[in-house]
């Protein structure tokens, strides 16, 4: 049976491409008879807000969207992570860095605006030198790509894909102040809430391979894939709030119907895959 996610992170509201994104994940599993979950990845407790978990539901209710099963939280499922974050430290596969945020940004060349690629400072330290102190988890890449072998997934799109995590350095796996990062939290629940298709944006399709390499390392099934492209504005920039673009919550506080918005998404979806004039249809 198909089973697909809408996870969203509680740490703003909702906008017309998390509407797209969820008719998208939500109509898949419905045409095919499958299930529909939610889940709240709400791991990051300093951005993630209690009133934009209730904003959330209520936005999707309003666009006429069902979901199965009760909503998963992420914050209540640390155990779960530290369990899988402690079978990849038996095998040597992980290693505290200690490095601080502007360390790294020093250290790391990247270029404008993109996550620098870790340089790997403190891979090799003696866990002696520092212990305890603040720290978070990273995988060791290269050791890690050598134990799992060679990747692959399937993304409806893009076709095959040859995963390559080394690309994204030693990412981190838990974190200094959370039990656990996106990328662990995300891989481990989609196992554990038996998804057996991922439906998101085209920016988490590089994050894929990192899930991939996860899904080896942890014994997890492995889903099919669709990446989206992302709603743009009429001028092909994305829309974000940055933006200006409004919130599922005003244009609902502003008396809008729901589910009239959802179709409009639907048809602009199936004729320009979320492009520049399915936004246009979608405000008209
Ligand atoms: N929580 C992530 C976000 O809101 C999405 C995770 C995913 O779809 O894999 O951007």
């Amino acid at each position: 049976m198909i089973v697909t996610r809408f996870a969203p992170s509680p740490t703003g509201r909702l906008h017309l491409g998390h509407a797209a994104s969820a008719i998208a994940a939500h109509d898949r599993a419905r045409r095919a008879g499958g299930r529909f979950v939610l889940r709240i990845e709400d791991i990051d407790g300093t951005r993630s807000r209690a009133e934009h978990v209730a904003t959330i539901l209520d936005d999707l209710a309003w666009l006429g969207l069902t979901w199965d099963g009760p909503v998963v939280f992420q914050s209540q499922r640390l155990a779960t992570y530290a369990a899988a974050l402690d079978r990849l430290k038996a095998r040597g596969l992980v290693y505290r860095c200690y490095c601080t945020r502007a360390e790294i940004a020093a250290s790391a060349s990247a270029p404008h605006g993109a996550v620098p690629v870790y340089p790997g400072t403190c891979r090799g330290l003696d866990p002696a030198t520092r212990g305890h102190d603040p720290h978070s988890w990273r995988i060791d890449m290269a050791a890690a790509v050598a134990a799992a072998g060679p990747l692959i997934w399937q993304d409806s799109t893009a076709g095959r894909v040859v995963a390559d995590p080394l690309a994204q350095g030693d990412v981190v796996l838990a974190r200094k102040d959370a039990a656990a990062s996106y990328h662990l939290a995300v891989t481990v629940d989609d196992a554990a809430q038996g998804v057996t298709d991922i439906v998101r944006g085209l920016d988490l399709f590089a994050a894929t391979d990192v899930h991939r390499l996860l899904q080896a390392l942890l014994d997890l099934p492995v889903p099919a894939y669709h990446h989206h492209p992302l709603l743009t504005d009429d001028q092909g920039r994305r829309l974000a709030k940055r933006h200006g673009a409004p919130a599922l919550a005003d244009l609902r506080a502003a008396g809008g119907d729901g589910r009239v918005l959802a179709d409009a998404l639907r048809t602009a979806g199936q004729t320009t895959g979320f492009g520049p004039s399915g936004f246009s249809a979608a405000k008209a």
